[in-house]
């Protein structure tokens, strides 16, 4: 752990888009001291929406141009985004702590506003999970050394976390997920096929694709998001929906979330909203934690 990380924040605000955002803002407005982790486009369901008819006073807009709005009030209001994917969090009691590859950061009150992923678990997925299935490469790859890993990788930021897996595996396969160009070491093989399962006996011994079988010691699959309840272990999740309150509170004291998170409906104003309520209510706590000391 890194000791230089572990000042404290008021609130951490996991997620960049919508309702993240709007989360913020209102947190920043009430003079709290925060931290938002998200990406550089800052949502890619905002970012890449054609075209707005329900965003009010905007008729029209293009995910583009709304994102850029976006950005001009963060950077009107000096919020920097930090572009670092969270990969848990644990409560701690008096506050919760949030790792970020090898970085530890602190918080005290926690918005959740993670979106939701589309994606269904690959079979196998939640039977190996722990058992050679993982969702941060960089943090487990010391367990790794010598050995077969496979990578499904499904952005950008996985191909840095399987460069720097295959300095100590002693072989990579990386699948990846999306187009573009591969930015890869050379000794990473690439394979250009579908995942299927994962299968094994205790532990985790191969990916079924659609046409090879890849053997493998472990296999990390790196999405934007990580299913709520794997992010912060004893979250109340239903439905693969994380439980709130009508003021965003979960089953965690200090804890909040919003957005599509939440639940349906998948909408801008939704998730906006519900960050404005879940930032107000983190203020609140942190006032009633600040009158206890
Ligand atoms: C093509 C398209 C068009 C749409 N059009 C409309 C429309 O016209 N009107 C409308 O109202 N809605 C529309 N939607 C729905 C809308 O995009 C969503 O409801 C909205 O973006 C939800 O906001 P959010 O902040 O909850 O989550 P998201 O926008 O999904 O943002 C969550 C962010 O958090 C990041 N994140 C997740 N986990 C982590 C982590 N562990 N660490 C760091 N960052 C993390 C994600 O990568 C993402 O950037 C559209 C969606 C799509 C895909």
């Amino acid at each position: 752990m890194d000791d230089k990380m572990s000042e404290r924040y008021d609130l951490a605000i996991v997620g960049s888009g919508p309702a993240g955002v709007t989360a913020a803002i209102n947190a920043k407005i009430r003079n709290k001291k925060i931290i938002i982790f998200g990406y550089e486009n800052l949502s890619n369901k905002l970012y890449l929406a054609p075209k707005i008819n329900n965003y009010v006073g905007f008729y029209g807009i293009s995910g583009k141009d709304l994102t850029e709005k976006f950005k001009e009030h963060l950077a009107e209001m000096d919020i920097q985004v930090t572009y670092e994917r969270v990969d848990s969090i644990y409560a701690m009691g008096e506050y919760y702590a949030l790792m970020v590859n090898d970085k530890t950061y602190e918080a005290s009150s926690l918005i959740l506003a993670t979106g939701v992923s589309f994606g269904k678990p690959f079979k196998g997925e939640s039977e190996f999970l722990g058992r050679g299935v993982g969702y941060c490469a960089t943090c487990d790859a010391p367990l790794y050394k010598n050995k077969t890993v496979t990578i499904i990788g499904y952005n950008k930021e996985s191909m840095e976390e399987a460069n720097y897996v295959s300095e100590l595996a002693s072989k990579v396969y990386f699948i990846p997920m999306f187009k573009g160009d591969y930015d890869l070491n050379e000794n990473i093989e690439i394979v250009n096929d579908r995942p299927v399962e994962i299968i094994g006996d205790n532990h985790v011994n191969k990916v079924i694709l659609k046409n090879v079988e890849l053997e493998t010691d472990g296999v990390f699959i790196l999405r934007d998001n990580i299913s709520p309840d794997q992010l912060v272990p004893g979250l109340l999740v239903e439905d693969g929906h994380i439980k709130v309150n009508r003021d965003m509170e979960t089953n965690l004291p200090g804890c909040y979330a919003a957005g599509d998170a939440t639940g349906r409906p998948y909408q801008y104003l939704k998730s906006m909203g519900e960050g404005q309520v879940a930032a107000l209510n983190s203020v609140s706590y942190l006032d009633r934690l600040s009158r206890q000391k």
